[in-house]
């Protein structure tokens, strides 16, 4: 069935099958081919002037479980299960993106929206018109586009069917819906803040499993340090860059009776691609080092790294030394920027920044000096690094490098041999 035999039986259907398909094809065609008249609205006029009720129309209406990637048109009802928004710029306008996760009986959906015409919040029933989907991480997303209508529909017009998917730390993605994790809470701290007026209990922290680690925040139900605990209806957001899981009184928690062993294996680059991660492990070989290395000035004030003694906020200052390096690390399945601070950096250099202003000082005050004796260092050199990894838009994949070892190349030979034999090579 094409497009217009479906809108032809949708009218039909609407109108009790009491006047004939070749009639109602007939109208429909003169309404969008000469009055130039949106389908939508054709359709309602048809079935009104016709004698039926067009709220009885089924439009493009469909069920979550049946989106599919790439559908050009999609009505639906659905209840808003988790809202937040995000500021770009975009040429220097600053816009606001909405994202979530809709539900109705059937499933849930991840969503974004460029613009909203009502303001949406958590649990609200909408009617969504003229929406579309796309691929997002190998499933559909629905996109609410500038074509797109939202409206209001009474409270509890829309049951959820929750269906969440149990994962594993290393395999969290902001936005991929509601998911069931067995982890362990690490670290942990309370605070309480104030929501439209209502105190509310936030604990914050880091839980783990054998796959990894990740920041939480838990709205209203408390978890101890050491608790390993089954969460099941928890999401995923991205919070500064890195994914964290958000769970509140929704959410089914359950203590489990489990020696969790919270394992530290490398991850790859690419699984980071797009999300980042806390307190990661990766192993890689550094292909460059970047402008900004070496020695640099920082303003007292603020921080800011300076070429001259002028910070753009603070004016005049006198800059003060300080060494860093930004360097590219490359594992074979993408490469991510590192940032190696103060302390590291001298470990590498075997120089404190003392030594390394003398250095530049002998050298006629050329500060490449210093940069060329990073590369010489670090360059083509396997290394496991730790830390945080953060995903900006702009930048891509940024880590803050906590901890660092080099690579003995002849360990990464016998370790890649023991796998071989482990698979029975
Ligand atoms: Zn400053």
């Amino acid at each position: 069935m094409d497009d217009m035999e479906k809108h032809i039986e949708d009218i039909y259907r609407a109108l009790g099958g009491k006047v004939d398909r070749d009639v109602i094809a007939r109208e429909l065609r003169n309404w969008i081919v000469n009055f130039k008249i949106p389908i939508a609205e054709a359709k309602r006029s048809i079935v009104s002037k016709l004698g039926g009720d067009p709220n009885k129309l089924v439009g493009n209406e469909k069920k979550i479980s049946e989106l599919e990637i790439g559908e050009g048109r999609v009505d639906l009802k659905a209840k808003v299960i988790s809202i937040n928004s995000r500021e770009y710029e975009i040429d220097g306008i600053r816009r606001k993106m909405f994202y979530g996760i809709l539900g109705d009986e059937t499933g849930t959906i991840p969503f974004t929206a460029w613009r909203l015409e009502i303001e949406l919040r958590k649990g609200d029933c909408v009617e969504i018109k003229n929406a579309y989907t796309k691929e997002w991480q190998g499933s559909p997303q629905l996109v609410i586009g500038t074509n797109t209508r939202v409206s209001l529909l009474p409270p509890d017009a829309v049951n959820v069917k929750l269906s969440i998917s149990p994962r594993k730390i290393i395999e969290l993605y902001p936005r991929m819906g509601l998911v069931e994790v067995v982890a362990k809470i690490l670290d942990v701290q309370e605070k309480e803040v104030t929501v439209d007026g209502v105190p509310r209990k936030v604990f914050d922290g880091i839980i783990g499993d054998d796959t990894g680690e990740i920041p939480f925040t838990s709205w209203d139900v408390e978890v101890k340090k050491g608790d390993t605990l089954k969460i099941s209806g928890a999401y995923v957001r991205s919070f500064r860059g890195m994914p964290q899981l958000v769970f509140d009184p929704r959410a089914t928690i359950t203590p489990v009776n489990i020696e969790m062993e919270i394992r530290e294996i490398p991850v790859t680059i690419e699984s980071l691609e797009g999300k980042g991660g806390y307190n990661v492990l990766v192993e890689g070989v550094i292909i460059d080092v970047k402008k900004g290395s070496g020695l640099i000035y920082r303003c007292p004030e603020c921080g800011r790294v300076l070429t001259s003694s002028n910070c753009p906020e603070h004016g005049k200052v006198i800059p003060v030394p300080d060494m860093r390096i930004k360097a590219i690390l490359d594992d074979g399945t993408g490469a991510m920027m590192c940032i190696f601070n103060r302390e590291q950096t001298e470990r590498i250099l075997g120089i404190t920044v003392d030594d390394a202003l003398r250095i530049v000082q002998e050298n006629f005050g050329n500060p490449m000096v210093i940069r060329e004796m990073i590369e010489e260092k670090l360059i083509a050199v396997p290394m496991r690094v730790r830390g945080n990894v953060l995903s900006k838009e702009k930048y891509g994949l940024t880590m803050l490098v906590r901890d660092f070892e080099f690579l003995d190349v002849d360990d990464i030979a016998k370790k890649a041999e023991g796998m071989l034999e482990d698979l029975g090579w």
